[in-house]
């Protein structure tokens, strides 16, 4: 998990060897598609490799939420439209975020210990968002996204479980 993690943490940034394609923060590589298309090829590994992938694309996705919306920190569209989201950057980048974690999240608690996993999940998230902040110099803010997704998502799947049981 730890090493998926680790892995597509930078998967996102592919794009930018796509660029004659995509455009950097190309909406196709700045989604959960990667980690899903490992999720269906992967398969056979397990559900811990496919979350540790959710959690380092999610990780990255909430940093670039941090930089502002303009030029080439927007979303873009692939070609032929080439255009950029503009604000909107941020509903497509939380709304994976989540996505993300809500089955990174899943998939923990169904390889590990159902008291460990979402403390685990959350740890892996945030050590990750430290080392991704370090090499991008916002770490304080980093750490805190990288903390505070996980955290919501995990309180959001925890409510719904009780409301559920009740
Ligand atoms: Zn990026």
């Amino acid at each position: 998990m730890m090493l998926m993690a680790w892995i597509f943490l930078g998967v996102p940034d592919i794009d930018l060897a796509l660029m004659p394609i995509l455009h950097h923060r190309s909406i196709i590589t700045h989604s959960i598609l990667p980690a899903l298309v490992f999720l269906i090829l992967g398969r056979s590994l397990g559900a811990a490799p496919i979350a540790g992938a959710l959690i380092g694309i999610s990780v990255h996705l909430a940093c670039d939420m941090l930089s502002p919306m303009v030029g080439f920190a927007q979303i873009w569209l692939p070609q032929p439209f080439l255009i950029p989201l503009g604000p909107l950057s941020y509903l497509w980048l939380g709304a994976n975020v989540l996505v993300g974690y809500v089955l990174a999240l899943r998939l923990a608690m169904a390889s590990l210990h159902p008291g460990i996993a979402v403390p685990f999940a959350v740890a892996l998230s945030g050590v990750t968002g430290a080392a991704y902040g370090a090499l991008n110099e916002q770490s304080a803010a980093a750490v805190m996204v990288s903390v505070l997704f996980p955290l919501m998502t995990a309180g959001w799947l925890f409510l719904r479980s009780r409301t559920k049981a009740a």
